[in-house]
């Protein structure tokens, strides 16, 4: 059997560069032998993930570049088809770090293990969004960084995407008004009509501080107590500029650092005059956290109080322009790629 494998091949050459497609290479490799502790899994879902832009610079970050030549990074969710591994028998549903992928082997040496996902109690696409990595990082930024109490106000950015609305439909539920921001009116009505949000602000038609504060304003007049930061820049600087004393920031993620013109901050200082706490997290050193926050989460949407989309792209070849679209903007909800 023949392995279908997007590789790697060459790097964005700046932050704001690309990537492009010619950064792919598609190519076919036959399936390797099992050894002893490895299972080979068949690939159903591949995870597409902003993190990767970054793993595909060769600068310095909190993980090493990925290496030129090898099969991208991502998560995978599929079906053990052949097993040499105790735990992982025939047929069973594994969630994984498996790379942009058909067909992947499972080994219990891999930096992220290899979980069991039960495939009765929710569709497996779920475990790489509502319920995986995205479910995992709202819960942890909101539960432990945004401490959300009932009757304050957290904004949550990239609203409509798989963290943000995770992170405010969580917000939500801890008896918060919650406002989101996203790109354009459609992803505006998905977060408040399907995710709950109380307001969502349309970043693109406030494209300077003072139109954004402005709406911010209007959106939150007490004020905000707690940020879900999914894209610094622009927005981070107007919602700092409109924190209530002793607010907390989650920053999560920093998607605007991709964009060719940074932006300069002007209301830094409220991190001092409002005694704001703002903190930077990466999920994947918070493990011990993974299975209580995503029982929680998978409860959460078995009893409809969390709700999710997905925008799912199909077959392999099809996951370089997926992924480029995810950082246009393009998906609303978890991107995703069905590989069956
Ligand atoms: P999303 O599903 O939210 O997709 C990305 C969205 O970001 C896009 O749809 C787009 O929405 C928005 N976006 C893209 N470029 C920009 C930009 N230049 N300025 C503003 N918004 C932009 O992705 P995820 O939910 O998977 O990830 C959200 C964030 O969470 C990312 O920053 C990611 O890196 C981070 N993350 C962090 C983790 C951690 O451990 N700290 C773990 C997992 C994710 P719109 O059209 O609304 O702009």
């Amino acid at each position: 059997m023949e392995n279908l494998q997007q590789i790697l091949v060459s790097r964005p050459t700046s932050l704001s560069d690309g990537p492009s497609l010619d950064n792919f290479r598609l190519v076919s490799s036959p399936l390797p032998a099992l050894a002893e502790g490895e299972a080979l899994v068949r690939n159903h879902y591949l995870s597409l993930d902003p993190y990767m832009r970054g793993r595909m610079m060769a600068g310095k970050s909190y993980t090493a570049p990925h290496p030129l030549g090898e099969v991208m990074i991502g998560g995978t969710a599929g079906v053990v088809l052949d097993s040499r591994h105790p735990d992982f028998e025939i047929g069973c549903h594994v969630v994984g770090d498996g790379g942009w992928q058909q067909y992947s082997v499972l080994s219990t040496d891999a930096p992220m293990p290899w979980r069991r996902i039960d495939p009765h109690q929710l569709p497996m696409s779920t475990h790489l969004g509502v319920t995986g990595l995205p479910g995992v990082t709202a819960w942890y930024g909101i539960n432990r960084i945004c401490l959300p109490r009932k009757g304050e106000t957290v904004v949550v950015s990239a609203a409509s995407g798989a963290v943000g609305s995770v992170a405010g439909q969580l917000a939500r539920g801890a008896g918060c008004r919650v406002i989101g921001l996203a790109g354009g009116s459609e992803k505006c009505r998905v977060v408040t009509g399907e995710y709950g949000f109380d307001a969502c602000i349309d970043y693109k038609a406030h494209p300077d501080l003072d139109t954004l504060s402005q709406a911010l304003a209007d959106a939150a007049p007490d004020g905000i107590d707690a940020y879900f930061d999914n894209v610094g820049g622009l927005l981070l600087d107007a919602v700092l500029g409109r924190m209530n004393p002793a607010g907390r920031i989650a920053v999560c993620g920093a998607l605007t650092r991709f964009n060719d013109h940074l932006h300069p901050m002007h209301n830094l200082s409220a991190i001092l005059t409002a005694r704001l706490r703002l903190q930077g997290f990466v999920i994947g050193e918070h493990l011990d956290l993974w299975a209580a926050a995503a029982q929680e989460l998978i409860q959460g949407v078995t009893t409809g109080q969390i709700r999710y989309r997905e925008t799912i792209a199909h077959g392999i070849a099809a996951a370089p322009q997926a992924f480029l679209g995810l950082l246009r903007g393009r998906n609303i909800g978890k991107q995703l790629v069905q590989l069956t």
